[in-house]
C-alpha cells in the first residue's frame, strides 16, 4: 500500500472524527468504505469486484508503526475489533458464545470474493500484535 494511499485514509478517519464530534456519534470508517457515502456515489464501472481490486484499496493489517506513526495510531485507536471470543467472553457483540461479526477472523494467504458479494480480505500472520484494552489482538 502506498503512502498516499495511507494518507487518504488517514485523511478520512480524521474527517470521519471531526464530523462524528458534530452529531454526537462515532464514526471511524472512511467514506470510501464499502456501503460508505462515497461508495455508494461510485459509479458502478469503479467499484471493487475482483480481489485483485479490493487488495489495492484495503489492507486489513496493523499497519508498520515506524514507516507509518499516524496511521498506525488511528488504526490501533479506531480500526481494531475489541478483544472477544476467548479473550472478552462478555464483550458486547458476544452471542451464544460467539461474535456477531465473526472475529477473530482466520488468518489468510489471499483475498477472495464470497458469494454473498462480501470479500474475505487477507489476513496475514506476521506475529505483530497490539494491545487494546487488556488483550494483545493481531491481524485477525
Ligand atoms: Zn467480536
Amino acid at each position: 500500500m502506498g503512502t498516499e494511499l495511507y494518507q487518504g485514509i488517514v485523511d478520512s478517519i480524521v474527517k470521519g472524527e471531526a464530523r462524528a464530534s458534530e452529531i454526537g456519534e462515532r464514526i471511524v470508517l472512511p467514506s470510501s468504505f464499502i456501503g460508505g457515502a462515497r461508495d455508494m456515489r461510485l459509479q458502478s464501472e469503479y467499484k471493487l469486484k475482483t480481489p485483485d481490486q479490493f487488495d489495492k484499496f484495503v489492507c486489513s493489517k496493523i499497519p508498520d508503526e515506524t514507516k507509518h506513526p499516524e496511521l498506525y495510531k488511528l488504526v490501533v485507536k479506531h480500526m481494531m475489533h475489541r478483544p472477544c471470543g476467548e479473550k472478552n467472553k462478555n464483550n458486547s457483540c458476544m452471542i451464544d458464545g460467539n461474535c456477531k461479526y465473526y472475529y477473530p477472523r482466520e488468518f489468510c494467504e489471499q483475498t477472495t470474493q464470497a458469494k454473498e458479494g462480501y470479500p474475505t480480505y487477507r489476513r496475514r500472520r506476521d506475529n505483530k500484535t497490539v494491545q487494546v484494552r487488556n488483550a494483545h489482538l493481531n491481524n485477525q
